[in-house]
């Protein structure tokens, strides 16, 4: 599933493809909302947490959210695009080729002035990739959320966006922090220390790419996320695995020797 730091590398590849270039031709399985875009241009591409933003220079912008299952596409001019409409959530076409968002569940096209009130993105808190981004401030918004664990709390985009499942489960297992534990409890400077840890560690990723790798092992990428029944690499303790969150639920993995305590 794409976390934030992928988005960034989407953004990273996607505006030098894009940026400043007429639009040839638009379209979409949902075609309303490709309406008037030939002709125009990209003017900007952002990405917010998981989400990607297109700033065209009609004066509105696109939002994608690649969900599980979308992937973007780009296809040089003079090949085909192999991609069948039923799949294509937006595809844009410019002189050099044709940039697809393939089985992405969520585009959505509004005026730029109506961004910052945008039910999506005005829930959002601050990206952990973000330039303002402050690791205490998120501590104090992490421990006053509603969330009952620490561990939904890492997946609620308005405490901070950009964390995904991966990230939740290895950023926990990092500060040895006990996933149930209630957000309240577990110490400002843990919490600090957690978002620092995921700043850094996101931002790392996006700029070498390649795999996530939390462990540095080549064999064994993750410390506890996808290993459920497999020992610890710390402990030899049995990694468990849950299916965790009221209103959006994922697949939780810790080990509940090495995570005890809150940090
Ligand atoms: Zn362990």
């Amino acid at each position: 599933m794409p976390e934030g730091d992928d988005i960034r590398r989407d953004a990273a590849r996607i505006g030098p493809l894009l940026l400043g270039r007429p639009l040839l031709a638009a379209a979409s399985r949902w075609p309303a909302l490709v309406t008037g875009l030939v002709g125009a241009q990209v003017l900007g591409v952002e990405a917010v947490g998981k989400h990607l933003l297109l700033t065209v220079d009609d004066g509105t912008t696109i939002r994608v959210h690649r969900g599980m299952t979308g992937t973007w596409r780009w296809t040089p001019a003079g090949q085909p695009v192999r991609i069948g409409m039923g799949m294509t959530s937006l595809r844009l076409e410019v002189a050099e080729g044709t940039l697809v968002a393939r089985h992405a569940p969520t585009v959505e096209r509004f005026r730029t002035r109506e961004r910052s009130v945008r039910p999506a993105l005005a829930r959002l808190g601050p990206d952990v990739l973000g330039e303002g981004f402050e690791p205490a401030e998120a501590a104090e918004r992490a421990r006053a959320s509603v969330q009952p664990t620490a561990a939904e709390v890492l997946l609620d985009q308005r405490v901070a966006c950009g964390v995904g499942n991966v990230w939740r489960c290895e950023l926990l297992f990092l500060a040895a922090l006990d996933p149930f534990r209630a957000p309240a409890e577990v110490p400002a400077e843990t919490w600090t220390e957690l978002w620092t840890d995921a700043r850094t560690r996101l931002a790392e990723r996006v700029a070498t790419g390649g795999e996530r790798n939390t462990t540095g092992r080549d064999d064994v990428p993750t410390w506890v996320y996808g290993r459920a029944g497999r020992p610890c690499l710390r402990c030899g303790t049995p990694i468990r695995t849950i299916e965790l969150g009221r209103d959006l639920p994922r697949r939780l993995y810790w080990c509940p020797t090495c995570q005890r305590g809150a940090g």
